[in-house]
């Protein structure tokens, strides 16, 4: 028996039209080099009618092709992110951290026609350009830029608002788009090997972002304004935009001002009460709030994702600044919302912790398994180790190959019977706290036992002369494997090696303890802000007992 109910595609358009009318007055912020500049929700919706006419009339841009954007966090981003799936294109968010070969790589591989880029990252893209397809016919440049650097360049170049101005402020938005249909295309950051593109339809944004409002998420309402730091080129920062415009909360964009002091400042003024970041960026704004001067108590919660959270972090935060800060986890391949760390109820804030620590527990809509080395199932039972296995309706399901070809199901990337193996490795406890102990390639495998290096970084982060701590692998004739510590180390700290290898030494098991240590100046980081443990690896590999 079929049900009696509508059936009603799950689409962006839905998403758009909705936050241009019911939440019409709420605002996007972006902030400037002369100060925040604001625009509703209506506004933006009208903008990104016109740039949808621009697309189509004067762009040629029709269902399916895919339009890039090379772009910060700003309204005009957002624009793009609304026009651009609602006329039944496709976005593509391009990483401006990437290595130029990267770039290019994913530009051609996903035959980009036209990429919307900041006039302040054109640089970026004018390196790569002789090394495009061409595929790529437009360019549509926003904010100022030096035309110089587009000389080579043979196919179109537009000025974003010259482009836009005079079209039509409504647009005849596709309403019987299958909601199947690809909506946008995210690449993972190439840790290992080119870049994979993921890419989502509209009925998984759309059930994504209905997740990201959920209360026990980042539980966004109209009361909210949000902060995403995290870029739109990761993830679609982690699905604020579009679920904003489902919410009526409002956006603040912080641009290119990604750094503590001109965060701390926007925090300050326009008041945020959520954000969302990786560690390494909340790191440095926990310095720049403890420095005092700041007022960040607007902010009713922070959710912290993309590597492991350290504890110290958390505790700095809400200790010092009550701050409360949730740990999530998720990846490109996740939309990406995996879990999120809701402690149960009926818990005093110190029997709270030991739950907060983990990654949290999947929504309803996400289904866990942990698969044992021998492929095996292991229990729930917060002790048994395997790799994280997941399926749900906003899991990618296979890796888009290029336009034309069947996506690709790598062995090592999906399971027989279909589920994303996610790398991670961890525990789930019986009532579903998911605690990642490593990835499978950052494990440190020493003699038969596994050290995990997150629990090693984050017991030397809680070491208050300690800025940031990175644990890798190196080779070992005896053990296979040894863990190698790299330390930042806070201005004025006195602290030496020998001391925080005692501090540690009472925290974890002698056989775990690092012999091989490293003082370094910074830890090295990969485009979207995470430890690059691959370029530590290398740097470190030869490294010997003294
Ligand atoms: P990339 O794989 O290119 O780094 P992603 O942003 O998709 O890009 O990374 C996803 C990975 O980041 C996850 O598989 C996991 O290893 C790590 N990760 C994300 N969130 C967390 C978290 N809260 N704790 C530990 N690791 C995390």
């Amino acid at each position: 028996m079929f049900s009696t109910m509508q059936d009603v595609p799950l689409t962006v358009t839905r998403i758009l039209r909705h936050g241009a009318t019911v939440h019409g007055t709420s605002t996007v912020t972006t902030w400037t080099e002369d100060g925040p500049v604001v625009r509703t929700f209506a506004e933006v919706a009208a903008r990104s009618a016109q740039l949808a006419h621009a697309l189509r009339d004067e762009l040629g841009i029709r269902e399916g092709d895919v339009v890039a954007t090379l772009m910060w966090n700003n309204t005009e981003h957002q624009e793009a992110y609304l026009a651009v799936p609602s006329m039944g294109a496709v976005l593509h968010t391009l990483n401006l951290r990437l290595p130029a070969q990267q770039l290019a790589y994913i530009v051609n591989h996903a035959a980009d026609r036209v990429i919307v880029v900041d006039g302040s990252v054109l640089p970026l893209l004018a390196a790569v350009l002789p090394q495009l397809a061409d595929t790529l016919e437009h360019l549509v440049v926003s904010g100022p830029y030096d035309p110089a650097l587009l000389a080579g360049f043979a196919g179109g170049v537009h000025e974003y608002e010259a482009l836009i101005a005079d079209r039509p402020t409504d647009f005849p938005w596709r309403d019987d788009l299958d909601e199947r249909a690809a909506a946008a295309i995210c690449y993972t950051s190439g840790t290992t090997g080119d870049p994979k593109g993921v890419v989502y339809s509209h009925r998984s944004v759309y059930l994504h972002c209905m997740q990201v409002n959920a209360a026990d998420s980042f539980g966004l309402t109209g009361q909210d304004t949000v902060l995403p730091v995290v870029p739109m080129f990761h993830v679609n920062a982690w699905g604020i935009p579009h679920a904003a415009f489902m919410s009526g909360a409002n956006l603040l964009m912080p641009d290119r001002f990604l750094q503590p002091k001109p965060l701390a400042e926007m925090i300050d003024r326009i008041r945020p009460t959520v954000s969302a970041a990786v560690p390494t960026i909340w790191n440095g704004l926990l310095d720049e709030l403890d420095a005092g001067g700041h007022d960040a108590t607007s902010l009713r919660m922070v959710v912290i994702g993309g590597s492991a959270c350290p504890p110290a972090l958390m505790k700095g935060f809400e200790e010092r600044h009550g701050i409360r800060v949730v740990h999530a986890w998720g990846m490109t391949e996740t939309s990406p919302l995996g879990t999120f760390a809701t402690p149960p109820a009926g818990l005093t804030p110190e029997q709270e912790w030991p739950y907060r620590v983990t990654q949290g527990r999947f929504p309803a809509s996400v289904e866990a398994r942990l698969t044992g080395p021998s492929g095996e199932r292991m229990p729930h039972d917060g002790v048994s180790a395997g790799e994280l296995e997941v399926r749900g309706p906003w899991i990618a399901g296979a890796y888009f190959a290029g336009a034309g070809r069947d996506p690709e199901r790598p062995a090592d990337k999906f399971s027989e019977d279909g589920w994303l193996r996610t790398g991670d490795v961890g525990t789930i406890t019986a009532d579903g706290f998911l605690t990642l102990t490593d990835r499978a390639k950052d494990v440190i495998k020493s003699g038969g036992e596994w050290i995990s290096s997150v629990e090693l970084e984050n017991q030397l982060m809680a070491h208050p002369e300690v800025a940031e701590a990175a644990v890798v692998a190196v080779p070992d004739e005896k053990w296979g494997e040894r863990p190698l510590a790299t330390v930042v180390l806070r201005p004025g700290a006195t602290a030496g090696l020998r001391e925080l290898r005692a501090f540690l030494a009472e925290r974890v098991a002698s056989w775990q303890l690092p012999e091989r240590w490293a003082i370094v100046e910074a830890v090295p980081k990969t485009s979207v802000g995470k430890f690059d443990k691959k370029v530590i690896r290398a740097d470190y590999a030869a490294e010997r007992l003294e």
